[in-house]
């Protein structure tokens, strides 16, 4: 393994779910539901299957019904600030969030550029930049006892930007913290990209998991357009993240860049999906609508799990996670505790402290998925208050 990588290991998603299974613990550690995504949708990657499309290589940007429905489904949710991609130039579908993210570094930074990003941040954007060349100039998000959750520090922020930096990798709503970036926030981000001259890569798989506040799509700012890669993906939204169907929206030009690098990263993504999640993106609003009720029910009900047990839990207005605080329980070590949780009460978390380069700021977080049926979360905090007790 080249030294580009030596420092990553295997991903924590994969080393806590072995851990699930060998323990037979809950697993509320790596984030996907128990539940698989709509029936229809399923029904309709099977008539793809069997009808034939998609079974060959198709488009390298995406089939043309997909792109359509990704250019309608921005339009529809976000058409009144502003977005309306082209399907034709402005869509990419990519192999999940996943490719599109390491793509877009690929074709957009140099060696030696600095990428900041978000701290806590998502494990693949480091292996990604450093794959890329790039380094990594983290920014800590930090606890704030107003809202109850994590806010991003805008001085320190402005402070990291450099005559080096490239880019800004932003992800709202915030995997682990399950913070979601208010308009402020987002508003300074903005700004900072204008007036430093960056181009901003932006992480949205969680765009329609808001349980409280709203999601404002960086790209919608003033003068974001031009200089944002936007990315998303089906995963969440339609609880099928086994399928692996993202998307990058941007200019025809960032859009391009990223095709580039993509192109001999997988080629194509899978086809007959692509076809089933076009349908998807046009389900009725309510489906939308109840997938987020079902998410905010199961939130709050682990939540109080929590809070019962004893651990300090922070607000998450979005996202499949929610962040507690160890330190009420006698505990220091996110790690430590990880590792001995299933043993102790039969229950898998992931220790957040992996998601940062401060790893003393992140040690007394442990992050806890809530996309899991309302029994098992019940099943789950009665075990974790039996631990405590
Ligand atoms: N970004 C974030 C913030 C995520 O939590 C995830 C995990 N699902 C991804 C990207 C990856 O998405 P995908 O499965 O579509 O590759
Ligand atoms: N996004 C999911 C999480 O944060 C896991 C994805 C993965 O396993 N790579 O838990």
């Amino acid at each position: 393994l080249n030294r580009r990588l030596a420092e990553f290991g295997t991903t924590i998603f994969a080393e806590m779910s072995a851990l699930a299974v060998r323990t037979g613990a809950i697993n509320l550690g790596q984030g996907f539901p128990d539940t698989d995504g709509p029936e229809e949708v399923r029904e309709a990657a099977v008539r793809a299957l069997r009808d034939g499309r998609g079974n060959q290589y198709p488009p390298g940007p995406g089939v043309p019904e997909l792109r359509t429905a990704i250019a309608a489904h921005q339009r529809r949710w976000y058409g009144q600030l502003g977005l309306d991609p082209d399907p034709e130039t402005e869509v990419l579908v990519t192999a999940g969030a996943t490719e599109a993210i390491t793509a877009a570094l690929l074709a957009l930074v140099e060696p030696g550029d600095e990428v900041i990003a978000l701290e806590p941040y998502y494990d693949s954007y480091a292996a990604a930049i450093a794959m890329a060349g790039g380094t990594r100039v983290p920014v800590t998000l930090r606890p704030d006892a107003a809202s109850g959750t994590f806010r991003l520090d805008l001085d320190e922020l402005r402070d990291a930007v450099t005559d080096r930096t490239r880019l800004i990798l932003l992800n709202t709503p915030h995997n682990p913290t399950g913070t979601v970036l208010s308009r402020e926030e987002l508003t300074a981000v903005a700004e900072l990209c204008v007036e430093r001259g960056l181009l901003a890569v932006t992480d949205e798989v969680y765009e329609h998991l808001v349980y409280e506040g709203e999601h404002l799509p960086l790209a919608s700012f003033p003068g974001m357009r031009e200089r944002t890669v936007t990315i998303s993906s089906s995963g969440k939204t339609f609880s099928f993240t086994g399928w692996k169907v993202g998307w990058v929206t941007a200019t025809p030009e960032l859009v391009g860049a990223v095709r580039s690098a993509k192109q001999f990263m997988t080629y194509v993504s899978a086809g007959p999906f692509q076809y089933a999640v076009a349908e998807a993106l046009a389900l009725p609003d309510s489906y939308y609508t109840g997938l987020r009720e079902d998410l905010r029910a199961q939130r709050d009900l682990l939540s109080r799990g929590l809070a019962e047990a004893g651990f300090g839990v922070f607000q998450a207005p979005g996202t499949y996670f929610v962040t507690t605080d160890i330190r009420p329980l006698g505990e220091t070590s996110g790690i430590d505790f990880c590792l001995a949780l299933p043993e102790r009460c039969g229950v898998v978390a992931v220790p957040t402290q992996v998601f940062y380069d401060h790893q003393e700021a992140g040690a007394p977080f442990v992050r806890f998925a809530f996309c899991k049926r309302p029994q098992v979360l019940a099943d789950a905090a009665v075990r974790l208050k039996g631990a405590a007790a």
